[in-house]
């Protein structure tokens, strides 16, 4: 989030992809992929590409750590060395920490975790490759995983994010938006009940321009939470036959 570029991106009202100010990139997602986790999605977004994996639930190890009121809930982001142009030091570090810890949260306020006492689920969540907007694609991609699995939820996380580009609200930023605009606002919801599970501001706004990014970014949760559901009922078909 430079907000000084030379890089145009915006010309004739068009964004750099052509994408329109409102408009999502493509997206793309399957479930059941991965024949030996619990619940398993890949999901393309543009150009971002991630693999998500559910193991659990299961007992909590170490003893300490458990709870006898619910499950612990956690998320483990990483992103590949090569899903980046200049290849990525493998392993964590504070960015994926951080997006681990909020996509865990994010993800613990829709799973029933109080059926499943003393034991911990987890999702990991592989960015293949990334192209801005992997936090908002990893916790689409992870719930879809989630409910893949059969574990029991409120709703699913539709996530996405709005921001400002040369002055203009947008929807859903790729990466040379997310490099060189002026803010970044991801978040998630809760679409059924219209609550928010995540909310992150990169940069500045005013307070209008709050305002209409964040209703631009729930209007695009919206749309992602209608593949996702569409998603899930054709693998329920291709299952049934
Ligand atoms: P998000 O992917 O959720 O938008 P950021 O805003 O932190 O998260 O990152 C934006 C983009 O910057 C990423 O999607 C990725 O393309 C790129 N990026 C992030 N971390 C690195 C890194 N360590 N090396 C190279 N590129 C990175």
């Amino acid at each position: 989030m430079s907000g000084k570029s030379n890089v145009v991106l915006i010309k004739d009202g068009k964004r750099l992809d052509g994408r329109k100010f409102d408009e999502l990139r493509d997206i793309k997602m399957e479930v059941g992929v991965l024949p030996r986790a619990q619940g398993s999605s890949y999901l393309e977004w543009g150009k971002n590409k991630v693999m998500a994996g559910v193991y659990g639930p299961r007992k909590l190890h170490p003893m300490f750590l458990q709870n006898p009121t619910k499950a612990l809930v956690r998320c483990v982001y990483n992103m590949a060395p090569f899903s980046v142009e200049d290849r990525k030091r493998p392993g964590p570090d504070r960015r994926s920490v951080e997006i681990s810890k909020i996509c865990s949260e994010a993800l613990d306020s829709v799973v029933l975790s109080e059926r499943f006492p003393n034991a911990v689920i987890d999702i990991f969540v592989e960015i293949l490759q990334a192209d801005a907007g992997t936090r908002c694609a990893g916790l689409t991609a992870a719930s879809m995983a989630l409910a893949d699995a059969g574990i029991p939820m409120k709703d699913l996380i539709a996530s996405c994010a709005a921001g400002k580009v040369e002055g203009e609200i947008v929807l859903d930023l790729m990466k040379e938006e997310d490099n060189y605009g002026e803010c970044d606002l991801p978040i998630a919801i809760i679409p059924r009940k219209k609550e928010f599970a995540l909310l992150q501001m990169d940069g500045k706004l005013s307070r209008q321009e709050y305002s209409k990014a964040l209703n631009l970014a729930m209007d695009g949760c919206l749309k992602v939470y209608e593949i996702q559901k569409q998603t899930l009922i054709d693998s329920a078909k291709v299952e049934a036959n």
